[in-house]
């Protein structure tokens, strides 16, 4: 696998003509800019030497950001350097530098040009979607769902398997490692930014070290991140499932500066936005939301208490009584509402996604009777793969980075 690597620089994936990103490193042993950026305790595990594709980490600066945040949302069509100094507020020689060294680099293309209010026609630039790709992996309960995903945000390819969850540590690994060697193999190696990995909760995302998945206490203390960098030598960053779409719905847009994604699969939590960045909490413990009891005297929870929101929630499911089950999740939703004043509710995961009309209208009627002002309730438009991919593709663009 790591042989044919350096050899796909061709096949680096241009089925738009764009040109491939031109990355310093070609080889796995090439001279990395990786060594020059000071350590951060919420980055990703950053075993290699070489690498390419650490280059548009690297070049990561404030100004940086907000260009190729611009560059993202023009689209196709693309933007002008005028237009990206005036809305940045940075000079027009600032701009030409960053944008000149974005270009040296294979980020940014020219698209074509444009008329300009008094002067010559203006070039515009566009961002070139596949000089910089993510792999996103929701390692669920009982499946395994990989994307691989362009600075865009548009996936290009997509991996979908049983897994147990409980089959132990090696045979999951192993899954998430082939899923993710499938979905970038054949792209340039310098144009992958690396791995994000979204899993149940609870566990620390600074650290990528799961705790006790709620059913599966044997992952508890598996440093995840450091084993999956180690094997695909790749930086790799972990999340809570929950705050991946979270993550993910923040920076594609879902129309709220706050709001709270509420995941419905086979567990119940929450990622929570507030300001257009995820709020984990300084122990990654924000958004357990479906632990929180709301009768006293309900029945066991997989957690080892009572009465927990997702057993009531999921005992509903079972039963077949889905307006009980989104009543239930409605209450939780409201109290949610009511106590972080949120502007937003999208709901997610797959028992949503099987039957999300009565979902969506449980938990309006809760809320809109609980809350005094109007609070939306829609599905959630994207998945927990996609977000986990934006764990390292956000970063680039200052989005979600509280
Ligand atoms: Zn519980």
């Amino acid at each position: 696998m790591e042989s044919t690597r350096g050899t796909t620089g061709e096949a680096a994936g241009t089925p738009d003509g764009a040109e491939p990103p031109r990355a310093a490193g070609s080889t796995w042993a090439a001279e990395s800019t990786w060594g020059t950026e000071p350590a951060r305790a919420t980055g990703p595990a950053m075993p290699r030497a070489g690498a390419g594709g650490a280059n548009l980490l690297a070049l990561r600066s404030h100004n940086t950001a907000l260009v190729l945040d611009l560059l993202r949302t023009a689209g196709a069509a693309g933007i002008s350097r005028l237009e990206l100094a005036e809305r940045t507020g940075l000079t027009p020689q600032a701009v030409s530098k960053i944008t000149a060294r974005l270009r040296a680099d294979g980020f940014v293309a020219e698209a074509g040009r444009r008329a300009s209010t008094g002067g010559k026609p203006a070039t515009a630039l566009r961002l070139v979607p596949e000089a910089g790709l993510a792999v996103g992996l929701h390692l669920d309960r009982d499946e395994l769902r990989a994307v691989l995903v362009d600075l865009t945000g548009a996936v290009r390819a997509e991996h979908r398997a049983p897994l147990d969850l409980g089959a132990g540590q090696d045979a999951v690994v192993e899954e998430a490692v082939r899923a993710a060697r499938t979905l970038s193999d054949g792209w340039a190696p310098e144009a992958v930014l690396g791995v994000g990995a979204a899993v149940p909760g609870p566990l620390d995302h600074r650290s990528g070290v799961l705790h006790r998945v709620t059913g599966f206490p044997e992952w508890d203390g598996f440093p995840l991140r450091d084993v999956l960098a180690r094997r695909l030598r790749l930086p790799v960053v972990v999340d809570k499932d929950t705050n991946a779409a979270a993550l993910g719905l923040a920076v594609t847009g879902s129309g709220a500066e706050s709001f709270a994604y509420l995941h419905l699969g086979t567990g119940l939590g929450a990622g929570l936005v507030f300001g257009g960045s995820v709020h984990r909490g300084a122990r990654t413990g924000a958004g357990e939301f479906g632990h929180q009891v709301v009768q006293m005297d309900g029945p066991p929870c997989g957690c080892g208490g009572r009465g927990c929101i997702e057993a009531l929630c999921l005992a509903a499911v079972e039963r077949g009584d889905l307006e009980g089950a989104a009543r239930t999740l409605g209450v939780g939703a409201a109290n949610l509402v009511a106590l972080l004043d949120i502007d937003l509710v999208l709901l997610g995961g797959r028992t949503v996604a099987r039957a999300p009309e009565p979902f969506v209208r449980g938990v309006r009627e809760v809320v809109g009777a609980r809350a005094s002002w109007d609070v939306p309730v829609r599905i959630a438009a994207g998945g927990v793969a996609e977000g986990a991919a934006q764990l390292l593709l956000a970063p680039v663009f200052g989005r979600g980075v509280g």
